[in-house]
């Protein structure tokens, strides 16, 4: 009989109606003779409400110990959604407790609203799972080693989950969704994408760190590191399908020695626009230069993404990157008021109406002139490329925003993803 754990997203949680079918279908896998731990969400809404609440009443510059308050307060959402599961669970007959973090407990570092899992200690899970009951364990949610409550940053029940699986050395996590799995790209963009029945964790990475929303990315990670069987599947399929088919729906996340089949050489198709691009024009071509431009903006703790240096040409060259779109006024302040004088740069100029496109896939490790579809792709479209950056196993571009839309579609139709490969169908 196999360890199980099941986490559901906001959505799945979204009423009590949904909670029960929840607890229908926990009960289900329950009664087929599994160990069960489930990882909920807060019901859909409420963590944002918690936090609209907590931002009405918090100081202006949010101090450490404002920042302790917020993780109190949204913390409380995922405890909502546990008690009310374990109370579901037991109107079914199932044997259920619920525990929040600190209970566990699940120990993280302090650093409130994007804390990191340390350690958990599953002593008191695995007592009540060998007493046959349920256990219910809060997402989102874990304690500092001074006993406070901290959160593990948006959508951090994922990696609730995958923790919890890890430390349980659970034989599968399967995360509950809205939609059926991972797509080859949003079907809300691309009709014809398809659901992929399985994806490489290397791949799931990139995807998920490129803008596709399904999992959260630390979640991944930590799958990888501790070899977590993770599959994405829909909570929205009737509670009381046969368990053997649920078991094998959505999209299987697999590591890459087990992967016998062929692989298509793009697997899928990533795009956000989260970005924003600055140019620093004119820069002397000295050594230190790089670090003297992006120095202060990791200071500032900007993060930087795709960045272009251009060869020389009479001594000046021109110095190009990325920052996260809510980040770009501050950014292009520091540069224009601190760098551009420091280092004698003609110009800074910026452009937050940009947007990235990435094709993924370990099929690209193996071929070549993947990139060169790409680009002529986009060429075909009369699609201008900004920026251009590229790892073993994707290639991503930096285009006019307005373009996203067209450049997603054509890219899904170069690489044959409307149609599925055959290892596939
Ligand atoms: N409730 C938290 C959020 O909305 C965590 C999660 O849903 O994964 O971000
Ligand atoms: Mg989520």
């Amino acid at each position: 009989m196999a360890l199980i754990v099941h986490k559901y997203g906001g959505t799945s949680m979204g009423s009590t109606e949904r909670i029960r079918s929840v607890a229908q279908r926990v009960a289900k896998w329950r009664r087929a003779g599994h160990r069960m731990v489930v990882v909920p969400s807060a019901m859909s809404g409420e963590t944002n409400r918690l936090l609209g609440l907590a931002k009405e009443l918090m100081p202006h510059a949010a101090a450490p110990e404002a920042m302790r308050e917020l993780d109190a307060v949204a913390a409380t959402g995922e405890q909502v959604s546990v008690g009310l599961l374990a109370l579901a669970l037991q109107a079914e007959g199932v044997p259920a407790v619920s525990y929040a973090g600190w209970q566990v407990p699940i120990e993280t570092d302090s650093a409130f609203m994007k804390a990191r899992i340390r350690r958990i200690d599953e002593a008191r899970v695995q007592a009540d799972l060998a007493a046959g009951k349920v256990v219910i364990v809060t997402g989102f949610q874990g304690i500092d080693a001074e006993g406070n409550v901290t959160t593990l940053g948006r959508g951090g029940s994922d990696t609730s989950a995958v923790a919890m699986a890890a430390a349980l050395e659970a034989d599968e996590c399967l995360i509950y969704t809205d939609v059926d799995g991972v797509y080859t790209t949003d079907p809300r963009i691309v009709p014809e994408a398809r659901r992929l029945h399985t994806i490489s964790f290397e791949e799931m990475l990139e995807m998920a760190s490129l803008g596709s929303k399904v999992l959260q990315i630390r979640s991944v990670e930590f799958a990888g590191k501790y070899r977590v069987p993770l599959r994405v599947l829909s909570s929205f399929t009737p509670w009381d399908i046969a368990l053997d088919e649920e078991a094998a729906s959505g999209t299987l996340i697999t590591f890459e020695e087990d992967e016998k089949m062929e692989q298509a050489i793009v697997a899928g198709i990533a795009f956000n626009r989260d970005e924003a691009k600055i140019s620093v024009l004119g820069v002397p071509d000295r050594p230190g230069i790089a670090f003297q431009i992006l120095g202060p903006v990791a200071e500032a703790n900007i993060d930087v993404d795709v960045i272009i240096q251009n060869i020389a040409n009479d001594g000046r060259t021109d110095f190009s990157f990325t920052v996260p779109r809510n980040e770009y006024l501050r950014a292009m302040d520091l540069l224009r008021s601190r760098v551009q004088p420091a280092i004698g740069a003609a110009d800074v100029r910026g452009d937050p109406r940009i947007c990235k496109v990435s094709i993924v896939g370990i099929g690209m490790k193996s071929h070549s002139g993947v990139a060169a579809r790409m680009f002529r792709a986009l060429s075909e479209e009369g699609i201008n490329i900004q920026m251009i950056t590229t790892s073993e196993i994707k290639t991503s571009v930096v285009l006019d925003e307005k373009y996203m839309e067209l450049a997603v579609r054509a890219l899904h139709r170069a690489f044959e993803l409307d149609t599925p490969p055959r290892a596939d169908a």
